[in-house]
């Protein structure tokens, strides 16, 4: 059976680029007898909030959509992510990375032939020992994938890795977002480890997002590749923007879902973009 997710992260008001993805990952699964899941991807528990979340299920039903229960909130297990972590530790794919923001900047800086602020792992592998002065001194770190151990790991097979976006087959190559975070110190997980699992877990067969989250998508074939999890088909719609072609983002509060039934839209429109831009602009 097809299974799509929404996935949305209650760190703020549902706005109408949320309600497209939800329209375009509700519609697909109803389209082929299949059902789409509500999951709150809420690792950043000090940015999500219970109102958000709220809202979010609030939201979505006015705009008429239903899903099975329970739903899945991510902050509920945080140990399966943590248990990730650990086989990727176990066959040595990960790193602790105790460099700050800014060294990371000028680490990528100094690299030749690097134009696009991507990460591509440090020179020298610290050595346990200072691993251990660093962790004895209780430095913040984060585990980050390393790229170099995954294609040793996976030979061949990292350079012939592919996914199906838009019904297209698509070359995965996560070398073009370098050595990603897997989990902080604190956290202990990040958006694609989470993301990435959850999917799997819940047999999601088709990932329907925003075009924003493509690039992610090169991640996630790896991670599938590594942990052995079934790949999805990926469809990536375009982000809606205004009539000057300019993107909705959080930040256009006046475009929340909230506002929009406070002033009295109708579900019907927000779904067929029937909005006065003008009238709700912040
Ligand atoms: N939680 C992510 C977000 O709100 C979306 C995750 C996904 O669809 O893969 O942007």
């Amino acid at each position: 059976m097809i299974r799509t997710r929404f996935a949305p992260s209650p760190s703020g008001y549902l706005h109408l680029g949320h309600a497209e993805s939800a329209a375009q990952a509700f519609g697909f699964a109803r389209e082929n007898q299949g059902e789409c899941l509500l999951r709150i991807e809420d690792i950043d528990t000090t940015r999500c909030k219970p109102e958000f979340e709220t809202a979010i299920y609030e939201n979505l039903q006015w705009l008429g959509f239903h899903w099975p229960t329970p739903v899945r909130r991510q902050s509920d297990h945080f140990a399966d992510y943590i248990s990730v972590l650990t086989r990727l530790r176990d066959m040595g794919l990960v790193y602790r990375c105790f460099k700050t923001r800014k060294e990371i900047l000028e680490d990528i800086a100094r690299a030749p032939h690097n134009h696009d602020n991507i990460y591509m792992g440090p020179k020298h592998i610290l050595s346990a020992k200072q691993e251990g002065t660093l962790l004895a001194s209780n430095q913040p770190y984060a585990w980050r994938l390393s790229l170099q151990a995954c294609r040793s790991f996976l030979g061949e097979r990292y350079q012939t890795l592919s996914f199906m976006n838009n019904g297209e087959t698509i070359k995965a190559n996560p070398d073009t977002l370098g050595d990603v975070i897997l989990a902080r110190k604190d956290v202990g997980t990040s958006y694609h480890l989470a993301c990435t699992h959850d999917d799997a877990l819940q047999n999601i067969t088709h990932i329907i997002r925003g075009v924003d989250l493509l690039g992610s998508t090169h991640i996630h074939r790896l991670l599938q590749e590594i942990m052995g999890w079934p790949v999805p088909e990926y469809h990536h719609h375009p982000l809606l923007t205004d009539e000057n072609g300019k993107r909705y983002a959080k930040r256009d509060k006046a475009l929340t879902l909230k506002t929009l039934r406070a002033q009295g839209v109708s579900p019907g429109n927000v779904l067929a973009h029937k909005i006065n831009w003008k009238k709700h602009e912040s």
